[in-house]
């Protein structure tokens, strides 16, 4: 159902999101957030970008962390480069058209593609019965943060492609059920070195801010010391560094580093290689942790700077709700009446 058609009746249109579940990772940095701001200095698309709170809920949080998480996720996203003028920034639960249309794509997503999802199962683990219907439900919802501005393009990390053949999948199933060309078909933007950044104590878990330990991700609230020693004690092998990309093929541990250096340091995996071929870990580790903190040190300082008047950012929150509203609302709308809703 995935046909590849061009969206030519659509303006170019970036939408993303990142839950407020925790601590911003350096995976989301450079797998999600990094990409947000060179669509947005590219010119060529209007850019959304959302703090998905309503995704965030689908686990239990804590009220209170939550609203801090939302508010310091809001600072991350100045503090690394989103510009609140040129991007329209806000929180999900503020623009109620997502819910809205979420609910028409629940009636939309099969219960047999929706138990194909990966993330679900990753996420409900051994006790399925017990994990929330939001859960389940989580990439309908998802699908509808992205359909209701008709986004075009999604920049994500590699972990979130299966959600997006899903909301292509739904936004072609609507036009043909309604015999219509409402929804574009998204297309997904994954991109650069470190699409998948893995977790620092398991090369075959990606890393996540909801993972229970601290010791398997980079904060972006992390000082310089934490930096180190997490780089430090990171899993790695004996081996020398090999001086290919090719060489690192069986290693997981030692190419997530080498992928995490690379996106760093805007470099190709070959780069990297040719300058630390030959190196160990003892060496190459060191000179990780500096680079990271020389990247994360300026963004986490502004994010201290930004989280002590929360009232600005609530403000931006709120104006940014106002401006989505304007595209969402009109979507909504249309959605209902091609459904037959009387109004
Ligand atoms: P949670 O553990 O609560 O799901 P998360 O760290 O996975 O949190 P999300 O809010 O689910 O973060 O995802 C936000 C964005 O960050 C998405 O685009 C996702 O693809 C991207 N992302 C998350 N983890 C990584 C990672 N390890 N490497 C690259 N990109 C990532
Ligand atoms: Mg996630």
């Amino acid at each position: 159902m995935s046909d590849a058609t061009p969206n030519a009746a659509f303006a170019p249109r970036v939408f993303s999101g990142i839950q407020p579940s925790g601590g911003l990772t350096l995976g989301n940095y450079l797998g999600a957030m990094k990409r947000f701001v060179d669509m947005q200095e590219d010119g060529g698309y209007q850019t959304i970008y959302c703090m998905v709170d309503l995704h965030a809920i689908t686990v239990w949080q804590d009220p209170a962390k939550l609203t801090r998480a939302t508010r310091e996720l809001c600072a991350g996203f100045i503090a690394a480069g989103i510009d609140p003028e040129k991007s329209i920034l806000f929180n999900q639960s503020q623009v109620p058209e997502h819910a809205q249309l979420a609910w028409i794509f629940n009636c939309v997503a099969r219960m047999g593609w929706m138990k194909r999802m990966t993330q679900f199962k990753d996420k409900a683990g051994k006790n399925a019965e017990n994990a929330s219907l939001g859960l389940f439900g989580y990439p309908a919802l998802m699908a509808a943060d992205i359909l209701v501005y008709h986004a075009t393009h999604v920049p994500v990390g590699e972990d979130q492609k299966q959600h997006l053949e899903l909301t292509r999948d739904i936004a072609a199933k609507f036009n043909h059920d309604f015999g219509v060309d409402f929804f574009p078909l998204t297309e997904p933007v994954i991109e650069g070195a470190a699409t998948r950044v893995m977790s620092l104590r398991d090369g075959s878990k990606k890393m996540s801010k909801s993972d229970p330990s601290d010791m398997s991700r980079i904060n972006m609230t992390d000082d310089a010391d934490a930096i180190a020693s997490k780089i430090r004690k990171a899993r790695t092998d004996p081996e020398p560094l090999p001086s290919e990309a090719k060489g690192l093929e069986d290693r997981p541990e030692a190419r997530n580093l080498v992928n995490i250096y690379a996106a760093l340091a805007d470099q190709s995996v070959d780069q990297v290689m040719s300058e630390f071929g030959g190196q160990p870990f003892s060496a190459f580790k060191p000179a990780l942790a500096d680079l990271a903190v020389a990247k994360l040190s300026p963004i986490s300082s502004e994010m201290a700077r930004l989280m002590e008047d929360p009232a600005q950012i609530d403000a931006i929150l709120h104006r940014g709700s106002e401006r989505a509203r304007e595209i969402a609302a009109p979507v909504l709308r249309q959605t209902y009446d091609i459904v037959g809703m009387v109004r």
